[in-house]
């Protein structure tokens, strides 16, 4: 089991400064444009492909880091390049890790490559499971999957909403309601192959904040899709729902429950790292302005009511980044979440890049207004940190009932 530390390694030291540079020299020259542009930048992640960024050997390389530091600093460093960007990059890999925590060996093998396409006809990936009527509830998820027998198909029917990448993915990853009597107990996932018939683009969204990222319903009209497209196969399904069962017959479910939160646990805090990484964008920001925009003869920073503001920001930031990697390491070390200490991570990192973001915009003045400075863009950015992944009230709940082991709600 690896010690923790807060020394990055040689390795870990390379991996960063390479993202940085792709951050700084590729992804944030080109930020402004792609927000304005609201389209998925495709030039920006094949260059990526190139590069070795955009991957599943990277995304693994990082995963399997035995300190758990590789993805937060990942995420960090690609997201203080520019969160709508970066989304477009690493959106692929929330459902190839869809496919990694519930597909077979053969599964994996076969759709994750697809999801990333190649460097000359790179491709993205959808997870798909928010709905117009389940969004923080879950639960009431209304997509359906029926098994045709006969065929050895499964048809699909439903609405997905909120999608990145939904409708442009080459493969899109659906959780679908398999048994409505087991509340989330009774998903599943699929993977709809590419050029599927059935499953179309709905409304794009028009977005606050990370606008280069590409954020769609699914629409599945009788989606029929291969029986091998279950992700983990019907055997391992069917085993779950006859134990899902029998736990709600004797008034159980705790361990199944256990296991989704622990799940939930450990990727929180990859959205902890990108939130840090939109923060200590706009804090550098921030901090160079103050240093040079002069007011009553002498620089904004000279003020400690400008410079106390900024050190609140970075001891926050900093504050949040050791939460992201203490949760991190506890998943990769595999210690238990006693105080939910991923979502943890997660409240208050998004928190905290909300509000450094505002406190940017105020110190940039007049400029920090506009669209010629990046911080305004950082701020609508950093809105998206406290809603997706579960909500700031979301994650409140989720510590309240942890620490008091009662169903608060
Ligand atoms: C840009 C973007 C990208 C996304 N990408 C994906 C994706 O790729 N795949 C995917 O499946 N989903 C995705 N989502 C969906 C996202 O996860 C949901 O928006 C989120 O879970 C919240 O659901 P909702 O929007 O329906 O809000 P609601 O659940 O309707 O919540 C509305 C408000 O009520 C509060 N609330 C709800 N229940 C409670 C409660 N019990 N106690 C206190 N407060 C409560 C919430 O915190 C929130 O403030 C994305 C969303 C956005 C905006």
């Amino acid at each position: 089991m690896a010690e923790f530390t807060l020394d990055l390694n040689d390795d870990q030291k390379q991996v960063r400064d390479w993202l940085h540079g792709f951050a700084a020299d590729v992804m944030r020259p080109a930020a402004a444009e792609w927000d304005e542009r609201e389209e998925t930048p495709w030039p920006i992640i094949q260059e990526a492909a190139k590069l070795g960024i955009y991957s599943l050997d990277f995304y693994a390389q990082q995963f399997f880091d035995p300190t758990g530091l590789g993805i937060p600093m990942a995420m960090e460093e690609l997201f203080w390049g520019d969160a709508g960007i970066a989304l477009s990059i690493v959106g692929t890999g929330l459902a190839a890790v869809g496919v990694l925590a519930n597909g077979t060996e053969e599964q994996i093998g076969t759709w994750i490559p697809q999801m990333y396409g190649d460097v000359n006809d790179v491709k993205v990936a959808a997870f798909c499971s928010s709905e117009p009527d389940a969004g923080s509830d879950v639960a009431s998820m209304r997509t359906r999957a029926v098994y045709d027998e006969a065929k050895d198909e499964w048809v699909l029917n439903g609405t997905k909403t909120w999608a990145t990448n939904g409708g442009i993915a080459n493969v899109h990853v659906v959780v679908a309601c398999v048994d409505a009597e087991l509340g989330s107990k009774g998903h599943a996932s699929f993977i709809v192959p590419p050029n599927t018939p059935g499953l179309s683009q709905g409304q794009k969204f028009q977005k606050h904040g990370i606008r280069a990222s590409h954020t769609a319903e699914v629409v599945l009209e009788d989606v029929r899709i291969p029986g091998s497209c279950l992700l983990g196969g019907k055997d391992k399904l069917d085993e779950r729902l006859a134990r899902a069962r029998e736990k709600a017959k004797a008034g159980g479910g705790e361990r199944v429950k256990n296991a989704a939160m622990a799940t939930f646990e450990a990727s929180r805090p990859a959205v902890g790292a990108m939130a840090v990484g939109t923060a200590r964008a706009a804090y550098e920001v921030a901090l160079d302005y103050a240093k040079t925009r002069e007011q009553f003869g002498r620089p904004i920073i000279d003020n400690q009511g400008i410079a106390f503001q900024l050190a609140d920001m970075r001891t926050q930031i900093d504050a949040a980044r050791l939460l992201v990697w203490r949760a991190s390491w506890m998943a990769t070390t595999g210690k238990p979440f006693t105080a939910a200490e991923g979502s943890m991570s997660k409240l208050f990192a998004s928190e905290v890049a909300k509000k450094v973001t505002a406190q940017a915009i105020q110190i940039l003045g007049g400029n920090g207004f506009t669209r010629e400075y990046p911080v305004e863009r950082m701020h609508r950015d950093a809105a998206i940190y406290t809603i997706f992944e579960g909500t700031s009230e979301i994650q409140r709940l989720v510590i309240a009932r942890t620490l008091s082991g009662m169903q608060i709600r």
